[in-house]
């Protein structure tokens, strides 16, 4: 006889439509192996007039938690009995708990991001320039503002877009931010410490397209991340690092999203190291 049950899983996974391309599963399930956890990781395809019995399947069935992508990431809030904090402030939740019973909503991709970030610089007291205003953008936005960034640039294609973030950094967190309209070659002006490309602009397969910046605004020490996690080294990072830039690339913000949810749902501190090679296996 064993101690513990030897069929009964520890069950997660993933709400998306499309799910069948999200590779977040392989490193989970790596870390799950290494860990020696007896637990699962199941993508899911929902559609979403489906998310609210999913959630409620999930939780019938004891799952510990999930995540949730496209199209789920705001409708899942209605399903949820509270939020932390920085997902209410960014409105979007990507990461489900089940808790006692009860459904907590975090948002694990800003954290994720700040985690990487951190291996390199602290957000506090530095001003930032933003590329993007999407859901990744808004999540980052939030968290190096609710991290003691002082100053946030969003520099988006839709001004509409662009300003609301700019407000909701200014209205829900102690930073400044300021929204600018993205036409022709952005300067990155000279006082900032920290870039970030938070658009789709270099995802594979459009591997050769890079933010349009004007890249000898791009400074020595100027700490420059790319959120592309396909490829991990775009042509952005390439050319930052040619200007004696510090790179940073966005498989540290997926691998430690991915960190913290197994966190939230195992109590374990996964391996990140482990995470990073199965991901890279994908990407090859
Ligand atoms: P959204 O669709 O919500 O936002 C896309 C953003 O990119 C918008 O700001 C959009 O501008 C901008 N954009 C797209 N194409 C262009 C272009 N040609 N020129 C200027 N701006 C452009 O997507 P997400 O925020 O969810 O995701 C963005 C990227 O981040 C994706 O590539 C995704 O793979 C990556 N990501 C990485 C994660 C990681 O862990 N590394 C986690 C989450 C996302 P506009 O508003 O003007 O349309």
């Amino acid at each position: 006889m064993t101690a513990t049950p030897p069929f009964l899983s520890t069950l997660t996974g993933l709400f998306a439509r499309p799910a069948a391309e999200n590779p977040t599963v392989a490193m989970i399930e790596a870390a799950y192996r290494h860990h020696g956890l007896d637990a699962r990781y199941v993508n899911c395809d929902v559609a979403p007039d489906d998310l609210g019995a999913a959630v409620r399947g999930a939780v019938a069935m004891g799952w510990v938690g999930f995540h949730c992508s496209l199209p789920h990431k705001i409708a899942v809030i209605s399903h949820l009995d509270e939020l932390a904090e920085s997902a209410e402030v960014i409105g979007a939740v990507n990461c489900v708990i089940v808790r006692d019973g009860r459904l907590v909503g975090e948002n694990t991709d800003g954290q994720g991001f700040l985690t990487s970030l951190r291996t390199t610089i602290d957000p506090r007291g530095k001003t930032v320039v933003l590329f993007g205003a999407g859901g990744a953008a808004r999540a980052i936005a939030v968290e190096l503002a609710l991290a003691g960034a002082t100053h946030i640039t969003i520099v988006n294609r839709d001004p509409a877009r662009g300003a609301e973030l700019a407000e909701l950094v200014r209205r829900r967190t102690p930073a400044g931010a300021e929204a600018r309209v993205w036409v022709g070659a952005f300067r990155i002006p000279a006082d900032t410490n920290i870039v970030v490309n938070a658009t789709s602009i270099g995802l594979f397969p459009d591997v050769h397209e890079r933010p349009n910046v004007d890249y000898t605004t791009l400074t020595e020490g100027m700490v420059v991340a790319d959120i592309i996690p396909n490829p991990p080294q775009t042509e952005f990072l390439d050319e930052a690092e040619s200007r004696g830039c510090v790179v940073l690339n966005g498989l540290g913000m997926l691998v430690n999203q991915g960190v913290i949810s197994i966190k939230h749902w195992t109590g374990v501190d996964a391996d990140p190291q482990v995470m990073r090679e199965a991901l890279r296996e994908v990407f090859r």
